[in-house]
């Protein structure tokens, strides 16, 4: 399952989508995202499940827009702490 956070404007749309299938839950992103927007969950999707998830932290999926950017200069991106920090590739961004 693709749980996506986030929100859309009129400028645009800014997801984070965290493939649940993908996550081992191993918590690299966690700590490597500087404003800490990710945390350890259990999967909404699945309840049954005991394993943990990342997901973006409620209070924070209405500004990611704003939380991210230090991340993402506007021109020549490099890759994204927590999408580096993913071995099995669970984590996109929309924007
Ligand atoms: S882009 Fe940066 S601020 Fe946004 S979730 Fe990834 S590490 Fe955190
Ligand atoms: S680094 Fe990737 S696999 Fe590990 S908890 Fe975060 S999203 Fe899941």
């Amino acid at each position: 399952m693709i749980a996506n956070y986030g929100y859309k404007d009129g400028s645009g749309e800014f997801f984070i989508s965290i493939d649940t299938d993908k996550c081992n839950g191993c918590g690299d992103c966690v700590p490597v995202c500087p404003p800490r927007l990710l945390e350890m969950a259990a999967d909404e999707y699945d309840p049954l499940s005991e394993k943990t998830v990342a997901a973006v932290r409620e209070e924070e999926r209405k500004k990611i827009k704003y939380s991210c950017a230090p991340c993402k200069p506007a021109s020549g991106r490099g890759p994204l702490p927590c999408m580096a920090a993913c071995a099995p590739g669970a984590i996109n961004h929309s924007w």
